[in-house]
């Protein structure tokens, strides 16, 4: 059983590339994606931040099909 829910999920990670803190103590990170500033600063403990990669689960977006496959009335 849990065999089979570790490779689902390794399956549906994806790399992305995030901002991490370099504070040893912290370990905060962001989404790139959430990031608007040049070099941005922790949010929790306001060291500076790195740029990386992490594994994170893929969103399965099962609604927005549905919506688009709505048909149009007049
Ligand atoms: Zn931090």
């Amino acid at each position: 059983m849990s065999l089979i829910t570790t490779e689902a999920q390794a399956e549906a990670a994806k790399e992305v590339p995030i901002w991490k803190c370099t504070a040893a103590d912290c370990n905060a990170w962001i989404k790139d994606e959430y990031v608007t500033e040049a070099s941005p600063s922790c949010p929790l403990c306001n060291s500076a931040m790195e740029r990386d990669l992490r594994e994170i689960p893929a969103v399965v977006k099962k609604f927005r099909k549905t919506f688009i496959m709505g048909k149009r009335r007049f």
